[in-house]
């Protein structure tokens, strides 16, 4: 039976159950057959009819109807568009990287052509598409940053807002932008497209525009809860796989935690346990899916499963709606997820693990019974179901830094924030914060107007705090080295190498690295060692695929560098410079060594170094941290040691000198602290 602490509680998708085709049938019909065998493929002429009649259509429909891959396709094969002679592309958003790239695969694979031609992606660092690309997947976020240089979006015809229903930060502000441009482009056709949730409310939001629902196809998922919360959901995913895998009939298995790492080790824990039960339990096919994961990597989830083996899938959210993986028939869902959290009074960002939204609980449930009747096992009490957690999830937009968004809007001339034609606004305080942020950083004048510093920030694809230490560099003559910190930093975490079985090696491979100032030089260090090889990377415990990556980002981000007339200079590795160039944009996340750890300078946050920086045991009474991230406390994760009077030096409006007065100075007579303090 399954994992035995659970119980059914209830059943639910109980629809017609017609007989569906087995995975080898399904592979000897044509790519064609199978696209014909689509929930959305009865709909197709009246979709099209619909998006003929109406500028602004919504559609709404199961995960894996179709809608992604066929929509476009429907578009482009329609006697009207071919008739019209139009060169203009199709636009199809996606709110992640994975996503947009591995469909666009996908329908290029279904059109017969070649990825980049006709079809093609387009993501942050990578551009793969051409002249000859009419139909374009990407990123919510590239699309926004296209209105910087085509504010009409002309050369589109349609544009998909696809995932509306993920309400990220960047599909949010595109609601907006593409609600107005639409007005004055009564040619444009805008879609936005969503799985079965809040669909009135973008009908609402879009001058109630009307809603095509394509009724799904879904088999009965049965649910089971513990009886007792699980201490480690780790390991609690990891026996319930191995339960399924020997005890359940065939079927694929797809797990959902929170990120790269915690993926990483579950997969290390199932192939280490498969390879002790050795012959006695069939083939079980692990394999990893999220965002940094090469794409390589990514496409193996969805080669079909040899008979007699089973595959596990074990994910991001990213397979919540994004993804559809054929054959899942078991999902395991711990419940969580990683969240990006702000304090909208501090200012502070942070990485959460928290409980999901019985929302996505539900839409992750829905993942097994797609090709048959399912089982989902929770590994969370039904109690804590119902009471422990969220309707849905929060906006983004409401629980971000709006940085980055408020710099591009002021740079498209949009300068009335307050009144921008937001579905959900975000909280005023969080729009404020942004502006005063951006102008510490230079990016904006005391009236709120872009500066010249912000035109050029804009013009970089990353956050402002990361524009504004690339453009620092040019003043600290270090913008070869920067370069590199920066797209190192990029590759976020994935550099280093520690596989459990030779975690002492790894960590002397890494030991040996290490130079003083901090992490941010360490990252240098590694990137100017770097061979090409895989061997060198290999025998330094080197992720060759995060390095390969970093350098496609650092080419990139120097070929921008002419268009914000940045020198390339070089300080020969020196790390002063280098420092103070990352603290001209990092100036925000100070902390001070005080008593029992640190603290942030500005709001006396208690925030601890990362047990795997290389400034885990030196203790700098100054550092910057390029992010905060909470696991079991709030730990900055890559620091640098610093001096304060370069706080003074590089945010002058921001630091005042009391507050950088070391503890030991503390110990002058009042007096003089006094009179220093009226001079300062
Ligand atoms: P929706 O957008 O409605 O969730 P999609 O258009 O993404 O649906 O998926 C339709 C079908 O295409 C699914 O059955 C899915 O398995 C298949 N599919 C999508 N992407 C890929 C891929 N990269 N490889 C193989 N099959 C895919
Ligand atoms: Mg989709």
């Amino acid at each position: 039976g399954p994992p035995s602490n659970n119980n059914i509680v209830s059943s639910y998708f109980l629809q017609e159950s017609e007989p569906e085709l087995s995975q080898a049938e399904k592979q000897k019909q044509s790519l064609q057959e199978v696209r014909r065998s689509l929930p959305i493929f009865p709909y197709r002429q009246d979709l099209l009819a619909a998006i003929r009649d109406h500028q602004i259509l919504v559609i709404e429909g199961e995960t894996g109807s179709g809608k992604t891959t066929q929509i476009p396709q429907y578009l482009l094969e329609d006697v009207q568009y071919k008739l019209s002679g139009t060169r203009m592309k199709i636009g199809c958003t996606q709110p992640r990287r994975v996503a947009a790239m591995s469909v666009a695969a996908r329908v290029a694979q279904e059109m017969s052509v070649k990825l980049g031609n006709e079809v093609g992606y387009s993501i942050r660092f990578e551009d793969c598409t051409s002249e000859r690309t009419i139909l374009k997947y990407m990123t919510d976020g590239m699309l926004l940053r296209e209105f910087l240089t085509e504010p009409d979006l002309a050369s589109y015809s349609v544009i998909i807002i696809d995932e509306a229903h993920e309400r990220t930060l960047h599909t949010d502000i595109l609601f907006g932008l593409i609600k107005d441009i639409a007005r004055f482009r009564p040619d444009l056709k805008v879609l936005v497209a969503s799985a079965t949730l809040d669909t009135e409310r973008f009908s609402c939001f879009f001058d109630d525009a009307p809603v095509f629902r394509i009724p799904g196809r879904r088999f009965p998922v049965d649910i089971y809860y513990t009886k007792a919360p699980e201490a480690d959901y780790l390991e609690a995913c990891v026996v319930s796989v191995l339960q399924i895998h020997v005890t359940q009939p065939a079927g694929d298995v797809l797990v959902f935690l929170t990120g790269q790492e915690e993926i990483e080790a579950c997969c290390e824990l199932l192939q280490e346990r498969c390879r002790r039960l050795g012959s006695k339990i069939s083939e079980l096919i692990v394999l990893p899916i999220y965002a940094n994961l090469p794409s390589d990597m990514q496409a193996k989830i969805f080669n079909p499963t040899p008979p007699g083996a089973r595959k596990v899938v074990v994910a991001t959210n990213i397979a919540e709606t994004s993804l559809t993986i054929d054959g899942i028939i078991y999902v395991i869902d711990p419940g969580f997820c990683k969240q990006k959290s702000y304090n909208a009074r501090t200012g502070m960002e942070s990485l959460i693990v928290t409980p999901c939204s019985r929302a996505s609980a539900n839409q992750r449930a829905g993942r097994a019974g797609r090709v048959a009747a399912g089982k989902c096992f929770r590994l969370y009490t039904a109690w804590a179901f119902k009471h422990e957690m969220e309707e849905t999830s929060i906006p983004e937009i409401q629980r971000t830094n709006l940085g980055n968004v408020v710099l591009l809007l002021k740079s498209l001339g949009i300068n009335d924030l307050i009144h921008f034609d937001f579905m959900d606004p975000p909280p005023h305080e969080t729009l404020v914060l942004a502006l005063e942020q951006l102008y510490a950083l230079g990016a904006l004048n005391h009236l709120g107007e872009l500066t010249k510093l912000g035109r050029r920030m804009a013009e970089l694809p990353v956050d402002p705090m990361l524009s504004k230490m690339i453009l620092a560099s040019e003043h600290y003559k270090c913008s070869e080295e920067i370069l590199t910190v920066a797209a190192m930093l990029s590759v976020n975490n994935s550099i280093f190498y520690r596989p459990k079985d030779k975690v002492v090696h790894a960590d002397n491979a890494r030991m040996n690295f290490v130079v003083p100032g901090g992490d941010h030089i360490v990252l240098l260090n590694v990137y100017t060692q770097s061979g090409y090889s895989t061997q060198w990377c290999f025998e330094n415990f080197i992720q060759f695929r995060s390095m390969k990556r970093a350098r496609d980002v650092r080419d990139q981000l120097e070929g921008l560098m002419d268009r914000i007339e940045v020198e390339l200079s070089s300080c020969s590795g020196e790390s002063v410079p280098i420092r103070k160039a990352v603290t001209a944009g990092y100036f925000y996340h100070t902390a001070r060594l005080s008593k029992g750890g640190y603290k942030t300078v500005k709001h006396q946050q208690t925030v601890f170094v990362h047990p795997n920086s290389s400034l885990f045991e030196e203790q700098p009474r100054w550092m910057i941290y390029h992010e905060l991230v909470f696991t079991t406390k709030e730990f900055m994760r890559q620091v640098i040691e610093i001096e304060s009077g370069w706080l003074l030096e590089v945010a002058p409006h921001y630091y005042k000198n009391k507050e950088l007065e070391d503890s030991s100075s503390k110990k002058m007579p009042r007096k003089q602290g006094k009179a220093r303090e009226e001079l300062g």
